[in-house]
């Protein structure tokens, strides 16, 4: 019999899954039996969402006692189960390899990070859905599908929210490893940034600007140049200072949890912003993020920046990167790069809730479309309207899945499904 255990909450505290049980398979036989025997069904990987897109009412189900094989196989690597990018970067980099970005943690799994689009920055680099090569995936009656790239799933499966089944095995793009240099400017001003953003955000391999909307001492480029590509001169250019041992994101005052800077270290040890060993970013916090095209980005801040003060009080730090286009039917990056605005807010459910539709309106003029992992309040109708094709994703997830056990009511809500 399978081993269960509570469903708890999500990583940050702000939602409590509804429902009643984690599954423990140990097995591929043991999850097959569980999902064929399931009416409503979603994975839980390492809870990094901060919304009901993991939440079902039926049963969850973990893949942490199942096998997490990795396999680096020239090119590629293939990995099983609920491998997170802690584990996988030091096996790549043994092997020299290296993966082309990761996001600003390396705490969450791969699988989780593909389902949702997860990124990091830089203007030629797109988000880790688009590293995906082949996805082995259980559907609903237990059997087995190798979606590779050229399968008619293959463009929804990739970034699908969990809609075609359980993804026991992802395969990802690797290259070969390299060196990467940061450093966290201070100084700049926030004309000069906003004076021509795509210049700034392909100044180096991968750029960040924290910001709280007003406050000058809050604002901070943090650039991450490679050994291929060391140059950051545009930032310095712009007057940008390196800040030193005191750095904050915004309200978060750091406490020994963020990589090195000023020092050449390998891909992994440097394009997260926080370290694998330590507790990321503020911890009691929520999160949203919304993508525009880059070619919009100044007027889309100068949207955001009119309503700042709608949104200060449950404000943390606000973070701008950039994610390169791709062709992933449900990517915030489908066919356009884009300008990707965070924001960290206070871990206040309500609050947060409050203040998202001003933003939302704001950038409304300029087709947002929300994380899949974060928190938004954006009608699916607007969502839709914003995904050329969104019908062909929900036909494929409806063929792949005619019972309906990977749809929820995060589904149902945004897509339609
Ligand atoms: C501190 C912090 C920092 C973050 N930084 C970034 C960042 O830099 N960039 C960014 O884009 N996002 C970031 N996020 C958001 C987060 O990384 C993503 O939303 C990601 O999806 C989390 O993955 P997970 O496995 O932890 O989440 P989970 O909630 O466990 O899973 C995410 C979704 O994937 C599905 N899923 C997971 N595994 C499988 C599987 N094997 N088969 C089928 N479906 C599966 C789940 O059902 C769920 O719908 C951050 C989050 C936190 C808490």
């Amino acid at each position: 019999m399978t081993l269960t255990r509570s469903s708890g909450t999500n990583w940050s505290g702000n939602h409590r899954y509804r429902a009643a049980e984690t599954l423990l398979p140990t097995d591929l036989d043991e999850l097959a039996a569980a999902v064929s025997a399931a009416d409503s069904l979603r994975v839980q990987a390492t809870r990094h969402t901060f919304t009901d897109v993991g939440d079902t009412d039926g049963s969850l189900i973990s893949l942490e006692n199942l096998p997490a094989r990795i396999e680096v196989d020239g090119e590629r690597v293939r990995v099983e189960g609920l491998v997170t990018f802690a584990q996988l970067a030091p096996v790549l980099e043994a092997e020299g390899r290296a993966l082309h970005n990761l996001g600003s943690l390396p705490h969450i799994s791969v699988a989780g990070a593909a389902a949702t689009g997860t990124h990091g920055s830089g203007t030629r680099n797109g988000n880790l859905s688009s590293a995906v090569t082949a996805l082995e995936i259980m559907d609903a009656a237990g059997d087995h599908h190798f979606v590779h790239g050229e399968h008619p799933w293959f463009p929804a499966a990739a970034l699908g929210l969990g809609a075609f089944g359980v993804m026991t095995a992802v395969e990802l793009r690797t290259v070969p490893t390299y060196t990467v240099t940061a450093e966290a400017y201070t100084g700049v001003a926030w004309d000069d940034i906003v004076a021509d953003p795509r210049r700034l955000f392909a100044s180096a391999y991968s750029v960040s600007v924290f910001t709280t909307w007003g406050d000058p001492a809050h604002d901070l480029v943090w650039v991450k140049t490679t050994d291929a590509d060391p140059e950051a001169g545009y930032v310095t250019d712009l007057g940008g200072r390196p800040i030193g041992d005191d750095l904050h994101l915004g309200r978060i005052r750091t406490v020994g949890n963020t990589t090195e800077r000023g020092t050449p270290g390998p891909w992994h040890t440097r394009l997260p912003h926080f370290r694998a060993e330590a507790l990321p970013s503020d911890g009691d916090e929520i999160q949203s993020e919304y993508f525009v095209p880059l070619d919009a980005a100044a007027d889309a801040l100068a949207a955001v920046r009119a309503v700042a003060s709608d949104i200060d009080p449950v404000l943390l730090v606000t973070e701008l990167r950039t994610v390169a286009a791709d062709d992933l039917w449900l990517s915030p990056a489908y066919r356009r790069d884009v300008l990707a605005i965070h924001f960290t807010w206070r871990n206040d459910n309500a609050g947060v809730a409050a203040v998202l539709p001003a933003i939302e309106a704001a950038l409304a003029p300029f087709d947002a479309r929300p994380h899949w992992g974060k928190a938004f309040t954006m009608p699916g109708e607007t969502i839709r309207a914003t995904l050329p094709h969104v019908e062909d994703f929900l036909a494929a997830a409806r063929e792949t899945d005619p019972r309906g056990v990977f749809r929820n009511a995060f589904l149902e809500r945004t897509l339609g499904l």
